[in-house]
Protein backbone atom coordinates (compact mmCIF):
# COMPACT_ATOMS: atom_id res chain seq x y z
CA UNK A 1 0.00 0.00 0.00
CA UNK A 2 0.85 3.64 -0.87
CA UNK A 3 0.00 4.73 2.73
CA UNK A 4 2.06 5.16 5.53
CA UNK A 5 1.12 2.74 8.50
CA UNK A 6 1.67 2.12 12.29
CA UNK A 7 4.98 0.89 10.85
CA UNK A 8 5.82 4.09 9.57
CA UNK A 9 5.57 6.60 11.92
CA UNK A 10 7.09 6.57 15.79
CA UNK A 11 4.22 5.86 17.96
CA UNK A 12 6.32 5.00 21.28
CA UNK A 13 4.18 6.45 24.29
CA UNK A 14 1.69 8.42 22.14
CA UNK A 15 -1.85 8.73 22.71
CA UNK A 16 -3.69 7.11 18.93
CA UNK A 17 -6.97 7.47 18.29
CA UNK A 18 -8.01 4.50 16.25
CA UNK A 19 -10.89 4.07 14.11
CA UNK A 20 -12.32 0.40 14.24
CA UNK A 21 -15.10 -1.41 12.74
CA UNK A 22 -17.08 -2.42 15.94
CA UNK A 23 -20.71 -2.64 13.49
CA UNK A 24 -21.13 -6.14 14.93
CA UNK A 25 -24.21 -7.83 15.23
CA UNK A 26 -25.85 -8.11 18.64
CA UNK A 27 -28.50 -10.13 20.35
CA UNK A 28 -29.64 -9.90 23.98
CA UNK A 29 -26.83 -7.77 24.80
CA UNK A 30 -24.67 -9.82 23.22
CA UNK A 31 -22.14 -10.31 19.88
CA UNK A 32 -23.29 -13.00 17.60
CA UNK A 33 -20.26 -12.73 15.32
CA UNK A 34 -16.78 -10.89 16.66
CA UNK A 35 -15.01 -11.47 13.73
CA UNK A 36 -14.29 -7.28 12.88
CA UNK A 37 -13.76 -7.23 16.32
CA UNK A 38 -10.99 -10.30 15.47
CA UNK A 39 -9.32 -8.15 12.90
CA UNK A 40 -8.77 -5.11 14.81
CA UNK A 41 -6.29 -7.16 17.50
CA UNK A 42 -3.13 -6.67 15.95
CA UNK A 43 -3.91 -2.85 15.12
CA UNK A 44 -4.72 -2.53 19.10
CA UNK A 45 -2.29 -5.29 20.36
CA UNK A 46 0.85 -3.42 18.26
CA UNK A 47 -0.23 -0.01 19.76
CA UNK A 48 -0.07 -1.18 23.23
CA UNK A 49 3.16 -3.15 22.49
CA UNK A 50 4.40 0.62 22.07
CA UNK A 51 3.05 1.75 25.19
CA UNK A 52 0.41 3.87 23.21
CA UNK A 53 -2.85 5.23 25.29
CA UNK A 54 -4.98 3.59 22.99
CA UNK A 55 -8.29 5.29 22.48
CA UNK A 56 -10.91 3.21 20.18
CA UNK A 57 -13.76 4.45 17.87
CA UNK A 58 -16.07 2.97 16.05
CA UNK A 59 -19.83 3.09 14.87
CA UNK A 60 -22.62 0.62 15.30
CA UNK A 61 -25.68 0.03 13.30
CA UNK A 62 -27.92 3.30 12.04
CA UNK A 63 -29.48 4.81 15.56
CA UNK A 64 -31.80 7.32 14.27
CA UNK A 65 -31.52 10.80 16.52
CA UNK A 66 -28.71 10.63 18.82
CA UNK A 67 -27.94 7.81 21.39
CA UNK A 68 -30.11 5.07 21.51
CA UNK A 69 -29.02 2.16 24.16
CA UNK A 70 -29.77 -0.73 21.94
CA UNK A 71 -26.39 0.74 19.34
CA UNK A 72 -24.10 1.28 22.91
CA UNK A 73 -21.14 -0.35 22.10
CA UNK A 74 -21.04 -2.07 26.23
CA UNK A 75 -21.43 -5.50 24.37
CA UNK A 76 -18.46 -4.79 22.16
CA UNK A 77 -16.45 -4.12 25.33
CA UNK A 78 -17.43 -6.83 27.18
CA UNK A 79 -16.28 -9.10 24.38
CA UNK A 80 -13.17 -6.76 23.17
CA UNK A 81 -11.76 -7.20 26.91
CA UNK A 82 -12.31 -11.00 26.60
CA UNK A 83 -10.38 -10.89 23.57
CA UNK A 84 -7.38 -8.89 25.37
CA UNK A 85 -7.46 -10.51 28.19
CA UNK A 86 -6.90 -6.86 29.23
CA UNK A 87 -9.29 -4.48 30.76
CA UNK A 88 -11.03 -2.26 28.48
CA UNK A 89 -12.95 1.12 29.72
CA UNK A 90 -16.11 1.71 27.67
CA UNK A 91 -16.85 5.97 27.82
CA UNK A 92 -20.63 6.38 27.47
CA UNK A 93 -19.83 9.64 25.32
CA UNK A 94 -17.53 10.65 22.72
CA UNK A 95 -16.18 14.07 23.39
CA UNK A 96 -16.29 16.38 26.23
CA UNK A 97 -15.03 16.86 29.61
CA UNK A 98 -15.66 13.11 30.87
CA UNK A 99 -13.51 12.30 28.15
CA UNK A 100 -10.81 14.35 28.21
CA UNK A 101 -10.93 13.65 31.91
CA UNK A 102 -10.61 9.58 31.56
CA UNK A 103 -8.33 10.04 28.67
CA UNK A 104 -5.62 12.07 30.76
CA UNK A 105 -5.93 9.50 33.32
CA UNK A 106 -4.92 6.27 30.78
CA UNK A 107 -1.34 5.17 31.80
CA UNK A 108 0.61 3.59 28.80
CA UNK A 109 -1.17 0.28 27.63
CA UNK A 110 -4.55 1.21 28.66
CA UNK A 111 -7.70 0.68 26.18
CA UNK A 112 -10.47 2.91 26.01
CA UNK A 113 -13.47 2.99 23.47
CA UNK A 114 -15.35 5.63 23.15
CA UNK A 115 -19.70 5.49 22.62
CA UNK A 116 -21.01 4.96 18.84
CA UNK A 117 -19.74 7.44 16.98
CA UNK A 118 -23.23 8.15 15.05
CA UNK A 119 -24.88 8.94 18.63
CA UNK A 120 -23.07 12.16 17.54
CA UNK A 121 -25.23 13.90 14.72
CA UNK A 122 -21.65 15.74 13.44
CA UNK A 123 -20.35 12.03 12.94
CA UNK A 124 -22.05 11.86 9.52
CA UNK A 125 -21.34 15.61 8.42
CA UNK A 126 -17.70 15.07 8.61
CA UNK A 127 -18.20 18.74 11.35
CA UNK A 128 -15.17 20.88 12.11
CA UNK A 129 -15.90 21.30 15.22
CA UNK A 130 -15.93 17.18 15.93
CA UNK A 131 -12.90 17.21 14.30
CA UNK A 132 -11.43 19.62 16.33
CA UNK A 133 -12.28 18.17 19.90
CA UNK A 134 -11.72 14.32 19.09
CA UNK A 135 -8.63 15.67 17.72
CA UNK A 136 -7.81 17.35 21.36
CA UNK A 137 -7.68 13.38 22.92
CA UNK A 138 -5.21 11.95 20.55
CA UNK A 139 -1.41 12.93 19.32
CA UNK A 140 -1.91 10.60 16.02
CA UNK A 141 -5.16 9.17 13.96
CA UNK A 142 -4.48 6.03 13.27
CA UNK A 143 -7.39 4.27 10.37
CA UNK A 144 -8.30 0.51 10.67
CA UNK A 145 -11.92 0.38 9.02
CA UNK A 146 -11.74 -0.64 5.46
CA UNK A 147 -15.36 -1.00 5.63
CA UNK A 148 -16.21 2.66 6.30
CA UNK A 149 -13.15 3.84 4.55
CA UNK A 150 -15.99 4.65 1.47
CA UNK A 151 -17.78 7.62 3.93
CA UNK A 152 -16.09 10.76 4.49
CA UNK A 153 -17.13 11.21 7.94
CA UNK A 154 -15.40 12.35 10.97
CA UNK A 155 -13.74 9.45 12.34
CA UNK A 156 -13.66 7.46 9.36
CA UNK A 157 -11.47 10.44 7.51
CA UNK A 158 -11.73 14.06 8.55
CA UNK A 159 -9.62 13.77 11.68
CA UNK A 160 -6.45 12.82 9.18
CA UNK A 161 -7.27 16.85 8.48
CA UNK A 162 -6.02 17.33 11.94
CA UNK A 163 -3.98 14.50 12.83
CA UNK A 164 -1.25 12.55 11.84
CA UNK A 165 -3.04 9.87 10.24
CA UNK A 166 -1.79 6.23 9.00
CA UNK A 167 -3.43 2.63 8.44
CA UNK A 168 -3.74 0.18 10.70
CA UNK A 169 -2.71 -3.36 9.78
CA UNK A 170 -6.36 -4.94 9.35
CA UNK A 171 -6.51 -1.74 6.58
CA UNK A 172 -3.31 -2.47 4.78
CA UNK A 173 -4.70 -6.09 4.62
CA UNK A 174 -7.54 -4.94 2.86
CA UNK A 175 -5.74 -2.69 0.64
CA UNK A 176 -2.91 -4.69 -0.73
CA UNK A 177 -5.20 -7.75 -1.13
CA UNK A 178 -7.68 -5.58 -3.53
CA UNK A 179 -4.63 -3.61 -5.16
CA UNK A 180 -2.64 -7.02 -5.66
CA UNK A 181 -5.49 -8.76 -8.22
CA UNK A 182 -6.36 -5.31 -9.78
CA UNK A 183 -3.03 -4.42 -10.33
CA UNK A 184 -1.11 -7.34 -11.39
CA UNK A 185 -3.54 -10.56 -11.18
CA UNK A 186 -1.85 -13.79 -11.77
CA UNK A 187 -3.79 -15.91 -14.58
CA UNK A 188 -5.72 -16.82 -15.71
CA UNK A 189 -7.95 -14.49 -13.77
CA UNK A 190 -11.54 -15.69 -13.05
CA UNK A 191 -14.05 -13.64 -11.18
CA UNK A 192 -17.35 -15.04 -9.58
CA UNK A 193 -20.02 -12.27 -9.29
CA UNK A 194 -23.68 -13.03 -8.17
CA UNK A 195 -26.62 -11.83 -5.39
CA UNK A 196 -29.09 -10.02 -5.82
CA UNK A 197 -29.16 -7.27 -8.37
CA UNK A 198 -26.67 -6.12 -10.89
CA UNK A 199 -27.46 -2.29 -10.72
CA UNK A 200 -25.71 -2.23 -7.20
CA UNK A 201 -22.55 -4.18 -9.56
CA UNK A 202 -23.06 -3.13 -12.61
CA UNK A 203 -19.71 -1.14 -12.23
CA UNK A 204 -17.80 -3.59 -10.82
CA UNK A 205 -19.12 -6.14 -13.92
CA UNK A 206 -17.92 -3.02 -16.17
CA UNK A 207 -14.24 -2.91 -14.25
CA UNK A 208 -13.55 -6.77 -14.25
CA UNK A 209 -14.95 -7.43 -18.17
CA UNK A 210 -11.62 -4.93 -18.71
CA UNK A 211 -9.30 -6.92 -16.25
CA UNK A 212 -10.60 -10.58 -16.01
CA UNK A 213 -10.11 -13.42 -18.06
CA UNK A 214 -13.47 -15.06 -17.45
CA UNK A 215 -16.50 -13.75 -15.55
CA UNK A 216 -19.22 -16.48 -13.97
CA UNK A 217 -22.45 -14.80 -13.39
CA UNK A 218 -25.38 -16.83 -10.77
CA UNK A 219 -27.90 -15.97 -8.67
CA UNK A 220 -30.26 -13.41 -9.14
CA UNK A 221 -27.94 -11.49 -11.34
CA UNK A 222 -27.76 -14.50 -14.33
CA UNK A 223 -31.89 -14.56 -14.30
CA UNK A 224 -31.19 -10.72 -15.00
CA UNK A 225 -28.67 -11.44 -17.92
CA UNK A 226 -30.92 -14.32 -19.10
CA UNK A 227 -33.87 -12.46 -19.41
CA UNK A 228 -31.73 -9.28 -20.89
CA UNK A 229 -30.99 -12.23 -24.02
CA UNK A 230 -34.51 -12.67 -24.06
CA UNK A 231 -34.96 -15.92 -22.50
CA UNK A 232 -38.51 -16.93 -20.51
CA UNK A 233 -36.95 -16.47 -16.66
CA UNK A 234 -40.50 -17.56 -15.61
CA UNK A 235 -41.23 -16.47 -11.85
CA UNK A 236 -37.65 -15.65 -11.25
CA UNK A 237 -36.57 -12.91 -9.04
CA UNK A 238 -35.14 -10.49 -11.63
CA UNK A 239 -33.56 -6.39 -11.21
CA UNK A 240 -35.60 -5.06 -13.70
CA UNK A 241 -33.94 -1.62 -13.43
CA UNK A 242 -30.64 -3.40 -14.63
CA UNK A 243 -31.87 -4.89 -17.94
CA UNK A 244 -31.14 -2.61 -19.43
CA UNK A 245 -27.04 -1.90 -17.89
CA UNK A 246 -27.11 -6.12 -18.35
CA UNK A 247 -27.70 -5.73 -22.01
CA UNK A 248 -24.54 -3.26 -22.27
CA UNK A 249 -22.44 -5.39 -20.16
CA UNK A 250 -23.87 -8.20 -22.87
CA UNK A 251 -22.41 -5.78 -25.71
CA UNK A 252 -19.41 -4.65 -24.06
CA UNK A 253 -18.69 -8.37 -23.08
CA UNK A 254 -18.30 -9.02 -26.97
CA UNK A 255 -15.71 -6.90 -27.83
CA UNK A 256 -13.62 -7.20 -24.58
CA UNK A 257 -11.29 -10.26 -24.00
CA UNK A 258 -13.00 -11.63 -21.35
CA UNK A 259 -15.60 -14.30 -21.55
CA UNK A 260 -18.71 -13.30 -19.56
CA UNK A 261 -20.69 -16.97 -18.82
CA UNK A 262 -23.76 -17.81 -17.76
CA UNK A 263 -25.51 -20.87 -16.20
CA UNK A 264 -26.66 -23.27 -18.86
CA UNK A 265 -28.50 -24.68 -16.63
CA UNK A 266 -30.48 -23.80 -13.16
CA UNK A 267 -32.17 -25.36 -9.99
CA UNK A 268 -35.80 -24.32 -10.15
CA UNK A 269 -38.89 -24.41 -7.73
CA UNK A 270 -42.26 -22.97 -7.11
CA UNK A 271 -41.56 -21.92 -4.09
CA UNK A 272 -38.54 -19.87 -2.48
CA UNK A 273 -38.79 -22.61 0.99
CA UNK A 274 -37.12 -26.00 2.38
CA UNK A 275 -38.48 -28.67 1.18
CA UNK A 276 -39.98 -27.38 -1.71
CA UNK A 277 -40.06 -29.46 -4.87
CA UNK A 278 -37.24 -28.56 -7.42
CA UNK A 279 -35.96 -29.87 -10.42
CA UNK A 280 -32.35 -29.07 -12.80
CA UNK A 281 -34.02 -27.03 -15.86
CA UNK A 282 -32.00 -25.76 -18.98
CA UNK A 283 -32.13 -21.94 -18.99
CA UNK A 284 -33.94 -22.56 -22.16
CA UNK A 285 -37.19 -24.25 -20.62
CA UNK A 286 -37.56 -22.46 -17.28
CA UNK A 287 -41.41 -23.17 -17.00
CA UNK A 288 -43.91 -20.32 -16.43
CA UNK A 289 -44.22 -19.81 -12.36
CA UNK A 290 -41.58 -21.61 -11.54
CA UNK A 291 -38.14 -19.48 -10.27
CA UNK A 292 -34.36 -20.12 -10.81
CA UNK A 293 -32.62 -19.98 -7.25
CA UNK A 294 -29.61 -21.35 -8.04
CA UNK A 295 -27.36 -22.17 -10.58
CA UNK A 296 -27.45 -26.23 -11.99
CA UNK A 297 -25.70 -29.23 -11.21
CA UNK A 298 -23.83 -28.74 -14.66
CA UNK A 299 -22.86 -24.61 -14.45
CA UNK A 300 -21.20 -25.44 -10.94
CA UNK A 301 -19.42 -28.19 -12.63
CA UNK A 302 -18.22 -25.96 -15.22
CA UNK A 303 -17.41 -23.25 -12.91
CA UNK A 304 -15.12 -25.15 -10.38
CA UNK A 305 -13.34 -26.43 -13.36
CA UNK A 306 -12.62 -23.10 -14.21
CA UNK A 307 -12.10 -21.89 -10.62
CA UNK A 308 -9.51 -25.31 -10.56
CA UNK A 309 -7.60 -23.66 -13.27
CA UNK A 310 -6.89 -20.23 -12.17
CA UNK A 311 -4.22 -18.12 -10.91
CA UNK A 312 -6.53 -15.81 -9.46
CA UNK A 313 -10.08 -15.87 -8.04
CA UNK A 314 -12.04 -13.18 -6.45
CA UNK A 315 -15.88 -13.86 -5.33
CA UNK A 316 -18.55 -11.91 -4.87
CA UNK A 317 -22.10 -12.64 -4.65
CA UNK A 318 -24.16 -15.89 -3.51
CA UNK A 319 -25.20 -17.88 -6.48
CA UNK A 320 -28.26 -19.00 -5.11
CA UNK A 321 -30.50 -18.50 -2.21
CA UNK A 322 -27.87 -20.30 -0.28
CA UNK A 323 -29.55 -19.72 2.93
CA UNK A 324 -32.18 -22.24 2.03
CA UNK A 325 -30.20 -25.71 2.22
CA UNK A 326 -31.82 -26.70 -0.90
CA UNK A 327 -30.71 -24.01 -2.49
CA UNK A 328 -27.00 -23.43 -1.50
CA UNK A 329 -25.43 -26.20 -3.81
CA UNK A 330 -23.94 -23.98 -6.39
CA UNK A 331 -23.27 -21.45 -3.60
CA UNK A 332 -21.21 -24.03 -2.17
CA UNK A 333 -19.64 -25.31 -4.70
CA UNK A 334 -18.11 -22.09 -5.62
CA UNK A 335 -16.95 -21.68 -2.15
CA UNK A 336 -15.29 -25.57 -2.03
CA UNK A 337 -13.63 -24.87 -5.58
CA UNK A 338 -12.12 -21.49 -4.07
CA UNK A 339 -11.08 -23.28 -1.14
CA UNK A 340 -8.99 -25.98 -3.36
CA UNK A 341 -7.55 -23.46 -5.46
CA UNK A 342 -3.82 -23.04 -5.85
CA UNK A 343 -3.97 -19.69 -6.72
CA UNK A 344 -4.63 -16.32 -5.09
CA UNK A 345 -8.22 -16.65 -3.68
CA UNK A 346 -10.26 -13.01 -2.48
CA UNK A 347 -13.63 -13.47 -1.41
CA UNK A 348 -15.88 -10.17 -0.46
CA UNK A 349 -19.76 -8.71 -0.04
CA UNK A 350 -21.61 -9.78 3.23
CA UNK A 351 -23.24 -12.38 1.93
CA UNK A 352 -21.34 -13.92 0.16
CA UNK A 353 -18.61 -13.93 3.73
CA UNK A 354 -22.16 -15.54 5.44
CA UNK A 355 -22.13 -18.35 3.11
CA UNK A 356 -18.01 -19.40 3.68
CA UNK A 357 -18.55 -18.67 7.45
CA UNK A 358 -22.16 -21.67 7.26
CA UNK A 359 -19.70 -23.90 5.02
CA UNK A 360 -16.86 -22.95 7.71
CA UNK A 361 -14.49 -22.29 4.43
CA UNK A 362 -13.06 -18.76 5.08
CA UNK A 363 -9.85 -19.91 6.83
CA UNK A 364 -9.05 -21.71 3.65
CA UNK A 365 -9.76 -18.32 1.61
CA UNK A 366 -6.69 -15.84 1.03
CA UNK A 367 -8.44 -12.82 2.00
CA UNK A 368 -11.85 -12.43 2.86
CA UNK A 369 -12.60 -8.48 2.77
CA UNK A 370 -15.04 -7.38 5.46
CA UNK A 371 -14.89 -4.28 3.04
CA UNK A 372 -18.24 -4.65 1.55
CA UNK A 373 -19.57 -1.43 -0.11
CA UNK A 374 -16.30 -0.43 -0.05
CA UNK A 375 -14.10 -3.23 -1.51
CA UNK A 376 -17.19 -2.85 -4.04
CA UNK A 377 -16.20 1.22 -4.65
CA UNK A 378 -12.23 0.26 -4.45
CA UNK A 379 -12.70 -2.05 -7.61
CA UNK A 380 -14.51 0.19 -9.18
CA UNK A 381 -11.75 2.58 -9.47
CA UNK A 382 -13.57 5.15 -6.67
CA UNK A 383 -10.95 7.57 -4.48
CA UNK A 384 -11.82 6.12 -0.55
CA UNK A 385 -11.88 9.32 1.89
CA UNK A 386 -11.24 6.78 4.44
CA UNK A 387 -8.08 5.67 2.80
CA UNK A 388 -6.92 8.83 0.20
CA UNK A 389 -6.95 10.85 3.15
CA UNK A 390 -3.66 8.72 4.88
CA UNK A 391 0.02 10.29 4.60
CA UNK A 392 1.70 9.29 1.57
CA UNK A 393 4.23 6.28 2.10
P1 LIG B 1 -23.32 -9.92 -1.13
O1 LIG B 1 -23.88 -9.45 0.20
O2 LIG B 1 -22.40 -11.09 -0.97
O3 LIG B 1 -22.74 -8.79 -1.92
P2 LIG B 1 -25.93 -9.68 -2.38
O4 LIG B 1 -26.39 -8.88 -1.23
O5 LIG B 1 -25.77 -9.02 -3.68
O6 LIG B 1 -24.57 -10.47 -1.98
O7 LIG B 1 -26.96 -10.87 -2.64
C1 LIG B 1 -27.27 -11.84 -1.68
C2 LIG B 1 -28.70 -12.27 -1.76
O8 LIG B 1 -29.05 -12.70 -3.06
C3 LIG B 1 -28.95 -13.46 -0.85
O9 LIG B 1 -29.86 -13.09 0.17
C4 LIG B 1 -29.53 -14.54 -1.76
O10 LIG B 1 -30.61 -15.25 -1.18
C5 LIG B 1 -30.02 -13.72 -2.94
N1 LIG B 1 -30.10 -14.54 -4.17
C6 LIG B 1 -29.09 -15.17 -4.79
N2 LIG B 1 -29.53 -15.84 -5.86
C7 LIG B 1 -30.87 -15.64 -5.93
C8 LIG B 1 -31.90 -16.07 -6.83
N3 LIG B 1 -31.63 -16.85 -7.87
N4 LIG B 1 -33.16 -15.65 -6.58
C9 LIG B 1 -33.42 -14.84 -5.52
N5 LIG B 1 -32.49 -14.39 -4.65
C10 LIG B 1 -31.23 -14.78 -4.85
MG1 LIG C 1 -25.74 -8.44 0.72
Amino acid sequence: MRKKTVRDIDLANKRVLVRVDFNVPLKEGRVTDDSRIKAALPTIQYLREQNCRVILMSHLGRPKDGPDPAFALDPVAMRLAELLQAPVRKLDELTGPGVEAAVSAMQPGDVILLENSRFDPREKKNDPELIAELAKLGDVYVNDAFSAAHRAHVTTAGLASALPAVAGFSMEKEVDALEGILSQPKRPFVVVLGGAKVTDKIKVIGRFLDLADTLLIGGAMSTTFLKALGRNVGASKVDDEGLELAAEALKKADSSSCDLVLPGDVLIAESVEEGAETQVANVDAIPDGWMALDIGPAAAANYKALIDEAGTVFWNGPMGVFEIAAFAAGTKAIAEAMAACPGVTVAGGGDSVAALNKFKLADKIDHVSMGGGASLEFIEGVELPGVTSLLDK
